[in-house]
């Protein structure tokens, strides 16, 4: 069975030496977040994680949710619980605002958070996190009356949230939207539709959910430019605001699917269930938008939290499991075989991992520390800033974090061999989980399309050139230490590549789109490659430092000088291929006839 243990000290070296949160002790929200209450939030989190959350993944996965004939839906055993004590410890309101019942810490940390819940338990961890994500849109377009009415009890995760944006026909283009929204006598709307593939649509963890549904009113316009956002409860609240009549909504079936089985995948029918609207009409994608950029960045996580429990499950097996001898002789004598760690090939597989898990938290909690300044940093200028980069990298962490964070979990399931491949041993659970973190929120292919076709030319590129100055500027600062020496040399090389990419997409990709979009998805990787480079700078000059200075945990700084050095050697190198492959543009992409694709 594997096992699970909150990496509390990397978040901790990022959160507090690396991002150094006591410098921004100055601003809203900041003030109760200083290194010794971050150091005892994570450490908290990380039991919690570990000791309730964790021990309920494999039974969970087995167990799945149930659905009855009455459309209830039933949580594996435990989870309500386990929810009810998420609940009481606070957990959901860590970075939710004080107005409406939150803790008002810093998003940073909320994201730390975050990544130990889901990689103890993805599908539990998806309950609250969409429930972020609702919060998060009617924070922004919410009436005042809708928030008061609502929030408390979300923030609280008395009552849990979805998104219901999928039909049966329209995912990715939701433009095709046919859900309808009919203007009631009193304000509301009558919701009809049918929704498919929503999280936590249904289950028996709160007494009410609370929907966020896109619908069209009718004569609405044609497209994207006629979508509604409405909120839309399971049960009606009464005067006193608590549920009551139960709405004319219900979970049609749940999906049988690949992973995440203890999360509830609905089919959801509004049958003229009433709704109201949320913000303005025909602006409802804008809205979902909010929702849709914050799970974007959740389910970048979610790539990074699989990545880092199957390598968890992957060290331990490679340091028990013995076969063969070390190419270069016994290591071992009074056994009869040496341990796993001998192979250079398991080595790299656990490097691989170490290097991206890593370098992707640091990037992920980077991340977060941006949101918190775009609301709360003292000028203008910087929040414009750091909502320039943050826009950026959500399709990247999204995109690039899943994709390797998939990638891990595979490998991590290699080094357990023909075991990896036994359910009991729990290896393949990471990999089914990882998979689906590739497809929602936007398939990464359309990632690395909103990065190319939307980010990079927002306010003349001003976001790509700021990511291009800050690596320069992390290399021009690692180059004069000769343990970094290396390492900024090729992150400055890999930097390069990223340029002429961008150079070579505005000079091929405006002339014809179709070079821009078989070239999207090896951008977002160089991006996302340049993007880890500029974590493990700052990462490598922290522990260099902090070894200067004597610091006692001496073995943990070396260990990130000699990953830094893996990453600079293993991951850089492949910015230039990438570029190469883009290069070659659309011809050959889009050469072939639609009809020579199906085999005779
Ligand atoms: C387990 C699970 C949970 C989910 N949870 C939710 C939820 O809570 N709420 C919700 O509303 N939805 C949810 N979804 C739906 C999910 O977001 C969609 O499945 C996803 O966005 C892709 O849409 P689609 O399946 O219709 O694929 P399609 O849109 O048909 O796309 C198929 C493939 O074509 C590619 N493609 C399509 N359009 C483009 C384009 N313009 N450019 C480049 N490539 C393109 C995509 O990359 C994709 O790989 C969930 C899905 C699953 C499986």
């Amino acid at each position: 069975m594997p096992s699970f243990v909150a990496p509390t000290r990397d978040s901790r070296f990022i959160i507090n030496e690396v991002l150094k949160i006591d410098n921004y002790g100055a601003l809203p929200g900041f003030e109760g977040a200083s290194t010794d209450i971050v150091d005892a939030v994570i450490e908290e989190a990380g039991k919690f994680a570990s000791e309730v959350l964790a021990p309920l993944n494999a039974s969970g996965d087995q167990e799945g949710c149930t659905r009855r004939q009455d459309g209830s839906v039933t949580t594996p055993a435990g989870f309500k619980e386990a929810h009810g004590q998420f609940r009481e410890s606070g957990w959901g309101t860590l970075s939710a605002p004080e107005e409406f019942g939150g803790q008002g810490m810093p998003h940073v940390l909320g994201f730390a958070v975050e990544e130990f819940m889901s990689s103890a338990n993805m599908a539990f961890a998806m309950y609250p996190g969409l429930t972020n994500g609702a919060v998060n849109a009617l924070l922004v377009k919410g009436s005042p009356e809708q928030q008061a009415t609502y929030l408390p009890k979300m923030v609280a995760n008395e009552w849990l949230g979805t998104m219901n944006l999928t039909e049966p026909h329209c995912g990715t283009d939701l433009g095709l939207i046919r859900t309808k929204a009919e203007p009631q006598a009193d304000g509301s709307f009558a919701i009809t539709g049918t929704k498919i593939f929503i999280s936590a649509g249904e289950h028996d963890l709160t007494e009410n959910i609370i929907h966020l549904v896109l619908a069209r009113t009718p004569d609405a316009p044609e497209g994207t430019k006629g979508i509604s956002l409405f909120v839309v409860p399971k049960f009606l609240l009464d005067e006193d605001g608590n549920p009551g009549e139960r709405n004319t909504l219900m979970c049609g079936a749940i999906e049988h699917k690949m992973g995440i089985h203890a999360n509830a995948t609905c089919v959801m029918n509004y049958d003229g269930a009433t709704g109201w609207l949320v913000g303005e009409e025909n602006k409802g994608l804008a809205a979902m938008f909010i929702m849709m950029n914050a799970a974007r960045l959740g389910v970048g996580i979610q790539g990074l939290a699989q990545g880092e429990a199957a390598y968890q499950n992957g060290v331990a097996y490679a340091l028990e499991r013995r076969q063969g001898r070390a190419l270069t002789g016994p290591t071992d004598l009074d056994e009869k075989a040496d341990t796993l760690m001998v192979h250079p090939d398991v080595r790299r597989m656990l490097m691989d991992a170490r290097a991206f898990t890593e370098g992707m938290r640091a990037l992920a909690l980077w991340a977060g520390l941006l949101v918190d300044l775009t609301h709360v940093a003292a000028s203008e200028d910087e929040r414009t800033s750091a909502d320039d980069l943050l826009g950026l990298l959500t399709p990247v962490i999204k995109g690039y974090g899943t994709d390797l964070g998939y990638k891990t979990a595979t490998d991590m399931q290699q080094i357990w061999g023909g075991h990896g491949y036994i359910v009991e041993n729990g290896m393949e659970q990471f990999v089914r989980d990882a998979r689906i973190a590739m497809i929602y929120e936007g398939a990464n292919g359309v990632q690395a399309m909103d990065l190319v076709g939307r980010k990079l030319a927002m306010n003349g590129g001003r976001a790509i050139q700021a990511l291009f100055a800050e690596v320069g500027k992390e290399v021009a600062a690692a180059k004069g230490d000769e343990r970094l020496a290396d390492l900024a040399g090729r992150v400055e090389k890999a930097n390069g590549e990223l340029q002429a990419a961008t150079m070579w997409l505005m000079q091929n990709g405006l002339s014809n789109p179709n070079n821009a979009g078989a070239a999207a998805y090896d951008y977002m990787h160089i991006t996302g490659i340049v993007a880890l480079g500029l974590m493990w700078l700052r990462m490598g000059q922290t522990s260099a430092s902090a070894l200067d200075a004597g610091a006692e945990d001496k073995p943990f700084y070396e260990a990130k000088l000699v990953t830094a050095r893996y990453f600079g050697e293993r991951f850089t190198p492949e910015a230039g291929a990438l570029r190469r492959k883009m290069e070659a543009g659309a011809e050959a992409v889009m050469a072939l006839p639609e009809e020579a694709f199906a085999r005779a």
